[in-house]
């Protein structure tokens, strides 16, 4: 399956498959052959869990640079230490790197390769499912002691190469989080999509075809926003539905200890709660969609570890955020997501409407 992004800087392709990663690096190899040096970036968990596939499979000579994994990777510490190997490997700006992992070493290594020499070639290799999303749009970044995501840039992979092999060894945890974005493309774009997500059993024991089907439509949404608005100008910012609130448990849980996507599911159900009151979303819909995400093991429990107060420090955090009002992606019913002002007092009435919903 191939899934073309154009974007207003770079048109490139997301190639999506199972068990094709020889034929998928293959087909870039117009421009792997102009390369003098291909490296690739990977985490310690990817490397141990899938290392021995991708050295069986990957058609060219590479060398390797293993980051630690999660949010350690995306530090100034492991920047500087990729950079260093750029340099010590003796790579031009004729050299080509790919990241291997998920969508924290596709964010870390976006980035040293936007940067190094002003730029050189990436692919996208992502073995997660949250990277369906982040390894799609540009979005690169590292994190700096003040702030998540402070340091970055928008630059274009020369194309994806997503081998559903991949998630195999992907854990339980990693899964849910992942498929959390893809129920917030969903909730962006399309009702009977949602409908489908909300009606099966399971959604994070997917089939590899169903999985791929999934992923493939997650894709197709973040392709389309991101080729309409490459910059989060405009429509780019409904991708951050759930994400305000989202964030805030994230950040106050200490990164990792809730991953990104399932602190987006609690937020995507507080967002739920806003919309009732903009739009034309019920009480009924939120509780049904809460009955799925807890059927389906994300931990709401998270919320009642913190107060709204100690989560307000984070949601002024927000890069959004501007005296005390915060912008909110909301629904006016699914698929149909605007921006709305919200003050801190009107998130302080549904973050205890949402404590009592789970009470
Ligand atoms: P991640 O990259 O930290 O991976 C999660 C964990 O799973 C890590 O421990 C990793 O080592 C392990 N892992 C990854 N693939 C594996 C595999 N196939 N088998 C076994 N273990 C594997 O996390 P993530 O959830 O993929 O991405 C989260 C990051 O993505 C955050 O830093 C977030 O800021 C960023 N993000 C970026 C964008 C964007 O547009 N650039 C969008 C969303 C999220
Ligand atoms: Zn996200």
């Amino acid at each position: 399956m191939r899934v073309p992004v154009a974007t207003k800087s770079h048109q490139y392709e997301v190639v999506l498959g199972h068990n094709f990663l020889a034929n998928a690096v293959k087909s870039f190899e117009d421009k792997l052959q102009k390369a003098d040096k291909l490296i690739v970036f990977t985490d310690v968990n990817v490397w141990a869990a899938q290392g021995d596939y991708f050295k069986a499979n990957f058609p060219y000579e590479f060398e390797v640079f293993i980051l630690p994994s999660g949010e350690a990777c995306k530090t100034f510490e492991q920047y500087n230490a990729a950079q260093t190997f750029l340099l010590q490997k003796k790579c031009s700006r004729k050299s080509f790197v790919f990241a291997f992992g998920g969508g924290a070493v596709g964010d870390l290594t976006g980035f040293v390769a936007a940067t190094f020499m002003r730029g050189v070639p990436f692919i996208q290799i992502p073995t997660t499912i949250l990277a369906h999303d982040s390894a799609v749009g540009g979005k690169t970044a590292i994190n700096h002691p003040l702030g998540k995501n402070m340091i970055g840039a928008f630059y274009q992979p020369e194309g994806v190469i997503y081998d559903t092999v991949f998630i195999e060894s992907l854990p339980e945890r990693e899964v849910r989080s992942g498929t959390a974005e893809v129920i917030k493309h969903a909730m962006i774009s399309n009702a009977a999509w949602l409908e489908e997500l909300m009606a099966a059993d399971t959604v994070i024991h997917f089939s590899t075809e169903e999985l791929a089907i999934q992923l493939r439509k997650g894709i197709e949404v973040k392709a389309q926003i991101v080729a309409e608005d490459e910059t989060e100008q405009s429509v780019r910012k409904f991708l951050n539905l759930g994400h305000t609130y989202g964030h805030a448990i994230e950040a106050a849980a200490g990164y990792g200890k809730v991953a990104h996507g399932e602190a987006v599911m609690i937020g995507l159900v507080y967002c739920l709660l806003l919309s009732e009151r903009y739009g034309e979303l019920d009480r009924q819909f939120t509780k049904s969609f809460l009955h799925f995400a807890v059927k389906n093991g994300y931990p709401f429990e998270a919320v009642n570890n913190y107060t709204f107060e100690q989560l307000t420090e984070y949601l002024m955090k927000d890069k959004k955020a501007e005296y005390g009002i915060l912008q909110f992606v909301l629904l006016d019913k699914i698929g149909k997501p605007f921006i709305q002002p919200i003050d801190l007092v009107e998130c302080k009435e549904v973050d205890a409407e949402f404590r009592q919903l789970l009470a």
